[in-house]
């Protein structure tokens, strides 16, 4: 398998954001504003998930998942399954990856964690590459 780095979580952010939305410290509508893009998104590309949303209880959620990087050139900010990520972390020195969840019901949405994949050996991008070649 391979090695995630710069892990970073932000469940407590979101439990944060959850409590103050439950004491009535934020509204529904600063946190349930998923975009209709994203919501498309998250209906042909999201990949479902166990868990219910925390606002509304009705709905699972379901995960959407973006990659950047300099290295993915168009690629960068493009929706990937999980099983692409793999084969994507062979090819690539290094790119970050988001993992979004959202609520197709009431559209709350959250970003969960990021980490960084790659094998770590930077790529030089074609262009580069062939600009080097002529000199
Ligand atoms: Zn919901």
């Amino acid at each position: 398998m391979w090695s995630q780095r710069s892990f970073v979580d932000y469940s407590l952010q979101r439990r944060a954001t959850l409590s103050a939305l439950f004491q009535g410290g934020a509204l529904t509508t600063d946190v349930c504003d998923a975009d209709p893009y994203l919501l498309r998104a998250a209906k042909f590309h999201g990949e479902p998930t166990e868990a219910t949303c925390p606002v509304c209880r009705k709905e699972k959620l379901t995960h959407v998942t973006y990659v950047f990087g300099d290295e993915l050139g168009p690629y960068s900010g493009r929706i990937k399954a999980t099983k692409e990520l793999e084969p994507m972390a062979r090819e690539h020195g290094e790119f970050r990856v988001y993992v979004v969840e959202v609520c197709q019901g009431c559209a709350w949405n959250y970003l969960t964690v990021s980490y960084v994949l790659g094998d770590g050996v930077p790529r030089t991008s074609g262009r580069r590459a062939r600009r080097a070649a002529e000199e």
